[in-house]
């Protein structure tokens, strides 16, 4: 693909707000630049919703929800079904609209659009399995039954991460379910979840049913929602942080939340280890995205025995990657988001070489255009040191080393984080023992991926609560309602 192919893109996206199915220029008559993060120029400019528009965009929630949760399962089905069709049809324009915001290598943009349409099929499939239950109590003297019904009109807000799998994670379950809602997505990357607005609206998702509102004040555009009782959940991929401020704010209404948050993912490497499997579960969990992923393995522990051996062909894959622009042939590994995160890294990468780590390969950054930083791995890196405690979101690999099964798992488990976990040993029995003592939602056995449309994905501690796929993700945005009557 070559530049007249990133303009028509661009052109081809809409930058409107979408409003309850139609589009339009915000009130403000200001716009948010979209910047490409490998050469820091501006690529586009979206709407900048005011905080009315959001109640606007509740309001037409609010009042869609009724005709919506009564619609026919099959149709909401076969909407999403149309949807997944489309996005894969797009494959290749979705995915270089996602490297021109988001900056990650073409192969990548193109992985994620293929892992966020399953979950519009994996919905498309769960809406017409909505279960309930029908039984005598056990006096025999009534039935009881239980319904599931949708919770109502959902607000959804996404990082810039998965700019489209951390929406359909959301809007699939929602749409199966029949509720509506409001999706708010990152600012850096919005468009890419206006593309899929408009692929909702070709595959006859009702006027009324989703609004995608982009904004440069995320608090000011959701917090008079949050307050309105109309709403009646949050569901938020984003900072710890910013996760906790929300679940506050949702406490006034007593608000259904899910909270996908931030993690700061073990990499445990035993003594038993196959180290081919290792290393290629290290290249996956941490490479990934340029290590902006929530499930990024932020820091390896790895037994003494073999952690020279591990490091040394490690840094070697690392290193021979290819960085750069993203829409460039053979790109391997793209710039990180922005400046910000950018200069987090290096002040982890610094911190932990002030405590005595060396670097196997990296540890600084090249000058030019674009927020690039070569892959690094860092061994021995001393306890106490900033990088394992701190999520990197970047290139980053520290390795320490460690003698014990039980150090091991106590180190794996020194977080307040607990999202996902990845563990490497061919002794099946050693392998249970960890799966048990780690404190994770998610576990990765001899494995560096875990996300999967049909597997409950989310966390424990404080990496949230809540799981988006799976047959769990549906009832997120169902409601139990029991109903008592003689027998
Ligand atoms: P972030 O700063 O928390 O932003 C996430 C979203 O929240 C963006 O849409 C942002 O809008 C919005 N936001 C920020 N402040 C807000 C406020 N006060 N009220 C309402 N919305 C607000 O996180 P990020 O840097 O984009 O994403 C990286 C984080 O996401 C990492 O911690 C990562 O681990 C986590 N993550 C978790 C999962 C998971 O499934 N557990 C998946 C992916 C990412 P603006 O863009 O306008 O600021």
């Amino acid at each position: 693909m070559g530049g007249s192919d990133e303009t028509r893109v661009l052109q081809a996206v809409r930058t409107d707000l979408f409003l309850g199915g139609e589009w339009g220029a915000s009130e403000s008559g200001h716009t948010v630049a979209v910047e490409d993060p490998s050469t820091g120029e501006t690529i586009a400019e979206v709407a900048d919703a005011i905080p009315a528009e959001g109640l606007e965009a509740l309001r037409i929630a609010a009042e869609h929800q009724g005709k919506w949760a009564r619609s026919a399962p099959r149709d909401r089905g076969e909407i999403l079904r149309r949807a997944f069709e489309l996005m894969v049809e797009r494959v290749d324009d979705l995915a270089l609209l996602m490297t021109l915001e988001m900056g990650k290598p073409l192969a990548e943009s193109r992985g994620e659009v293929a892992y966020a349409a399953e979950f519009l099929r994996w919905f498309s499939e769960e809406s017409v399995r909505i279960d309930g239950r029908f039984g005598l109590s056990p006096s025999g003297d009534s039935h009881l039954m239980v319904l599931r019904q949708p919770v109502g009109p959902c607000l959804f807000i996404t990082p810039w991460n998965f700019p489209l799998a951390m929406g359909t994670r959301k809007i699939g379950p929602a749409v199966a379910a029949g509720c509506t809602m409001i999706v708010k997505p990152a600012k850096q990357t919005p468009l890419s979840m206006l593309a899929l607005a408009q692929i909702f609206e070709e595959a006859g998702l009702p006027k009324g049913v989703l609004s995608v509102l982009t904004t440069s004040s995320a608090g000011a555009l959701t917090g008079p929602m949050i307050k309105d009782a109309r709403l009646r959940k949050v569901s938020f991929t984003g900072s710890t942080e910013v996760g906790r401020a929300l679940v506050k704010d949702a406490a006034d209404q007593l608000l259904r939340t899910s909270m996908e948050l931030g993690g700061n993912a073990p990499f445990l490497v035993f003594e038993d280890a196959d180290l081919d499997k290792a290393v290629d579960g290290a290249m996956l969990a941490k490479m990934r995205n340029m290590g902006e992923a929530c499930t990024a393995a932020n820091r390896f522990h790895v037994h003494a025995s073999v952690a020279e051996e591990f490091s040394s062909r490690l840094a070697a894959r690392m290193g021979a990657l290819k960085v750069g622009r993203g829409t460039e042939d053979g790109t391997q590994v793209g710039p990180l988001i922005d400046e910000a995160g950018r200069l987090k890294v290096e002040e982890l990468v610094a911190d932990a070489i002030d405590r005595g780590a060396k670097p196997v390969t990296g540890g600084s950054r090249d000058d030019g255009a674009g927020y690039f930083y070569p892959p690094t791995v860092l061994a021995g890196v001393e306890p106490g040191s900033r990088i394992l405690a701190e999520e990197v979101f970047g290139p980053v690999a520290p390795i320490s080393t460690f003698e014990t099964d039980d150090e091991a798992i106590a180190a794996a488990n020194d977080t307040e984080f607990g999202l996902v976990s990845y563990a490497f040993t061919e002794s099946w029995t050693r392998g249970l023992k960890v799966i048990e003592a780690l404190e994770a939602g998610m576990i990765g056995l001899n494995r560096g991926l875990v996300s999967n449309p049909a597997a409950p994905f989310g966390g424990i501690k404080q990496s949230g609560f809540g799981r988006e796929g799976g047959p769990e993700g549906i009832y997120e945005y169902l409601d139990v309602k029991y109903v008592s009557t003689p027998r």
